[in-house]
C-alpha cells in the first residue's frame, strides 16, 4: 500500500546554514567547527508521524521475531576483542582499550540534524535524519570531515541518548535515520534502535559507510538495516593504500565483497510513491583527479556484479582537503573533462539509475567544455 502523508512542514533550517552544516550535493555531509547547539537537542518540533501500516522497518520486524536482542549481544561481544571492521585490532573497547579508530565503548556523536544535502530519495521534502559519528576506521588522507573522523571531536553518549536522537529526528519529520560513519559503533546503533523502537521509532535505518566493512559484522545487520549507502572509493589496492591510510590495500576487495553482501540483503533501491527511499542499496563514488578512484572499473563492476538498476551517485565535489595537498596526483580539483568521462563510462556500462544531481552536474560540466 502506498505510504500516506498527512502534513509536511518544510524545515529550512539546514538550508539557511544553521550550525555550520554545508549541504554538499550528495556528499558525505560535511560539518565543520561547530558543536551541536543545545536548542537542537532539546527543542520539541512535533511533526505528525508518517506511518505506513503495511511497511515495517527491518529492526522492528526482527524484534517482532524475537531476534534483535541476540544481534545486539553478538555485536557487543565483537567489541570486546574488537573485530567490528577489517582492521581487527583486537582491542577490548569495553574495558577502555583503543584500536585504530580510537573509538571508545560508547558512541561519540558530533551532531544530529535533518540534512538536505544527501541524495534526493533520502532527503525528500523533510530531510534525512543524519547522526554524525566521530572517529573512523579508514581515515582517508583527503577526508573532508577530518576534525570529526580523525580527531574524534564530539560527545560521548549512551545508547539511551542515541535512541533519543533517533526519536528527535523522527519527530522533526525526517524520512530516515542516516547513520554517518557507523562501522565502529554498530553495536551502539543496534542497542539504540531497540530502545528507540520501544519509544515509537519506525523510520528506516540508513547505513552510510565508507565501505570498509567486515562481512561477519555485516551479517549481524541482515534484516536490521533497510538502506545501505556505501562509498566505493578505490578499485585499486595501491591507490587505496596510498590514500586510504595505513594498510588499507585490501579496501577494494573488501568493499566489493561488502557491497555485494549489502545488495544481497536489501536489493536495488525501492522508493514510495513520492520517490522517498524505503529499502535498498545506494552506492556513492567520488571522482578523483588523474583517475585514481578507478571510476571506469567501478561502473563496469557495478553493472556486471550487482545490477544495471543499482542507484549510483557519481560525485563531482572532490576538494583538496586535510593532507591531500601532500600528494601530487590528488592535490587539485577534478577537471570538467574528468567528470564528463566518468559519467560517460557510467552510461556506457549500462547504468540506468544514476543520481539526478550527477546528471545535472554532467550537463554543467559539458557546458564548461563548450
Ligand atoms: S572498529 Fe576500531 S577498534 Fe574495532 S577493529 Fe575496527 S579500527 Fe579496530
Amino acid at each position: 500500500m502506498a505510504m500516506t502523508r498527512r502534513v509536511f512542514i518544510k524545515n529550512m533550517w539546514c538550508l539557511a546554514g544553521g550550525a555550520g552544516l554545508l549541504c554538499l550535493a550528495g556528499g558525505a555531509g560535511l560539518l565543520k567547527g561547530c558543536a551541536e547547539p543545545e536548542d537542537l537537542r532539546e527543542e520539541p518540533r512535533e511533526k505528525p508521524l508518517e506511518i505506513d501500516n503495511d511497511w515495517l522497518a527491518g529492526y522492528a520486524r526482527l524484534e517482532q521475531e524475537g531476534r534483535l536482542a541476540e544481534r545486539i549481544e553478538l555485536a557487543y561481544e565483537m567489541m570486546e576483542n574488537c573485530t567490528l571492521c577489517p582492521r581487527q585490532c583486537g582491542a577490548n573497547r569495553r574495558a577502555g582499550d583503543e584500536g585504530f579508530c580510537r573509538a571508545p565503548e560508547q558512541a561519540v556523536v558530533y551532531t544530529h540534524q535533518p540534512h538536505f544535502g544527501e541524495e534526493l530519495p533520502l532527503v525528500g521534502n523533510s530531510g534525512s535524519g543524519t547522526i554524525f559519528f566521530s572517529n573512523c576506521n579508514l581515515r582517508c588522507v583527503f577526508c573532508q570531515n577530518w576534525p570529526i573522523a580523525h580527531e574524534g571531536r564530539g560527545s560521548e553518549i549512551s545508547d539511551e541518548r542515541l535512541a533519543e536522537m533517533m526519536i528527535d529526528l523522527q519527530r522533526r519529520g525526517c524520512h530516515n535515520i542516516n547513520l554517518v560513519t557507523p562501522t565502529h559503533v554498530m553495536p551502539n546503533i543496534l542497542g539504540a534502535a531497540r530502545i528507540a523502537l520501544e519509544k515509537g521509532l519506525h523510520l528506516p535505518l540508513c547505513y552510510n559507510t565508507s565501505g570498509y566493512e567486515r562481512l561477519e559484522a555485516l551479517k549481524l545487520l541482515d534484516g536490521v538495516i533497510d538502506i545501505y549507502l556505501p562509498d566505493m572509493k578505490f578499485m585499486d589496492g595501491k591507490e587505496a593504500e596510498r590514500y586510504n591510510n595505513a594498510e588499507a590495500y585490501d579496501y577494494p576487495k573488501l568493499a566489493r565483497e561488502a557491497i555485494t553482501e549489502m545488495h544481497r540483503q536489501v536489493g536495488d533501491l525501492d522508493t514510495d510513491e513520492r520517490g522517498i527511499a524505503r529499502r535498498g542499496l545506494m552506492v556513492r563514488h567520488l571522482v578523483m583527479p588523474n583517475r585514481v578512484a578507478g571510476t571506469k572499473e567501478f561502473v563496469e563492476w557495478v553493472a556486471q556484479n550487482l545490477s544495471t538498476d543499482t542507484y549510483v551517485n557519481i560525485m563531482a565535489q572532490y576538494r583538496v582537503e586535510h593532507r591531500a595537498f601532500e600528494y601530487d596526483r590528488i592535490a587539485r580539483a577534478i577537471s570538467a573533462e574528468e567528470f564528463v568521462e566518468a559519467m560517460e563510462w557510467a552510461k556506457e556500462a549500462g547504468l540506468t539509475n544514476l543520481d539526478s544531481r550527477s546528471l545535472t552536474q554532467l550537463e554543467l560540466h559539458r557546458q564548461r567544455l563548450q
